[in-house]
């Protein structure tokens, strides 16, 4: 990258990073399980709750405990079950209708990212009834209270019940955009392991070392705090220990837990301090090719960590240490090393590669392009990349058999 850029990429970063701690960011309150929503909405003084989710989650009979524990305490509900992948303007607005032709008033998001983003729009919807959607595109539009929104999550990965992103597709141009807002923050996020013992070993893997991204991007990034390195130490530590026993033994519900809680707190982490080129990259192969987000990122990680260097060798040895590896007196580099090595072996234990077969050599401009205007100059990376660096990764993952 040229030096004019980096001094802009870098003063950009700065600034948002100065006026951090007079934003108002706040974390989610946790629950354990569903069984204490109803107390929730009671000590709210609500009654009507409105739950999307898709349905996938409701044929696996997921939402069937929560349903049971709302009748059973007098609490009436409705369900929306049709959320998509990418949840459309067109999917807020039918969820929209029901909130509102059954005067709820609290929205409970359940399932993956794509539900609990709809949940989020569907809330600043009914916050401002008079402002559409894309009027509230970009960042910092919503700025009115939501109602009482609680996120169970169904996979412990996205992060989304800590975020204050809702991404949102048009359902008629098919335009994918980001709402930004601090009311989005949901109120609770009910981290219950019940409800992710169906997830599939494959699943369960992608989506934890999409938890392991966010936390190790916004731990080596350059805007960290004392509370988003603690949290992404904390992470780390909980996937390392956990992600193997869930990964075999699914219904193991103290792991199944501390996945729950690892996405959690490596969702606070990145909230912050933000992710780094990894997503980017994942964000671009995706949007092109529909590789799932978690299996991106775990593809990508070793890659990009390697391109960084030793400028982050140093935090890799704090992560190393927190996630059982090396010792407080190994030197850096040589911390770094195994830190990156344990990671490659997780991925070769859960059967993920180093390649994307659908890359095409003529594809790489544009979607190196992509990465860098995301990820340039708002994500605080240790070491700055142009659309040219960038593309080195996706040459990498071109080739059929790689050693890095
Ligand atoms: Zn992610």
């Amino acid at each position: 990258m040229n030096k004019i850029k980096k001094i802009y990429c870098r003063t950009f970063q700065t600034g948002l990073k100065i006026a951090l701690p007079f934003l108002p960011y706040r974390k989610p309150n946790i629950a354990g399980s569903v069984r204490s929503i109803p107390d929730i909405i009671r000590k709210r003084k609500c009654g009507h709750a409105l739950i999307i989710t898709d349905e996938g989650i409701r044929r696996l009979g997921l939402t069937r405990r929560l349903e049971n524990v709302l009748s059973q305490n007098g609490i009436t509900y409705c369900i929306y079950d049709k959320t998509v992948a990418n949840p459309t303007t067109a999917n807020v607005a039918e969820a929209l209708e029901l909130y509102l032709s059954n005067h709820c008033d609290v929205i409970i998001g359940f399932g993956g990212g794509s539900s609990m983003d709809c949940a989020k729009a569907v809330g600043a919807r009914a916050a401002k009834p008079k402002q559409s959607l894309a009027k509230m595109k970009g960042i910092l539009k919503v700025r009115k209270r939501l109602p009482l929104l609680i996120a169970i999550p169904t996979t412990a990965g996205t992060g989304s019940e800590t975020t204050l992103a809702a991404v949102i597709t048009d359902a008629e141009t098919r335009h994918k955009y980001a709402i930004n807002d601090f009311p989005l923050i949901p109120r609770y996020a009910v981290l219950d392991p019940k409800v992710t013992l169906s997830l599939p070993p494959s699943v369960t893997a992608t989506t934890g070392m999409d938890a392991l991204t966010h936390a190790i991007e916004a731990y080596i990034g350059r805007s960290t705090t004392f509370g988003t390195r603690k949290d992404a130490l904390l992470a780390v530590r909980l996937i390392f220990e956990n992600i193997d026993k869930a990964y075999t033994d699914g219904s193991n519900i103290e792991a199944r837990r501390n996945m729950l809680h690892a996405s959690f707190y490596a969702g606070c982490a990145f909230s912050k301090s933000y992710v780094g080129y990894v997503h980017a990259v994942a964000h671009s192969l995706g949007g092109e090719y529909n590789i799932p987000h978690g299996l991106a990122n775990a593809i990508l990680l070793p890659f990009v960590l390697e391109a960084y260097g030793a400028c982050i060798h140093k935090k890799l040895h704090r992560l190393s240490i927190a996630a059982g590896i090396s010792a407080e007196d190994t030197p850096h580099d040589v911390a770094a090393r195994e830190f990156i090595d344990a990671v490659k072996a997780m991925k070769k234990r859960f059967d993920i590669g180093d390649t994307i077969k659908e890359i095409t050599e003529t594809d790489i401009p544009k979607l190196s392009h992509y990465a860098d205007k995301e990820a340039n100059p708002l994500y605080p990376v240790p070491l700055l990349m142009d659309a040219g660096e960038l593309e080195q990764f996706y040459t990498a993952l071109m080739e059929p058999v790689s050693d890095i």
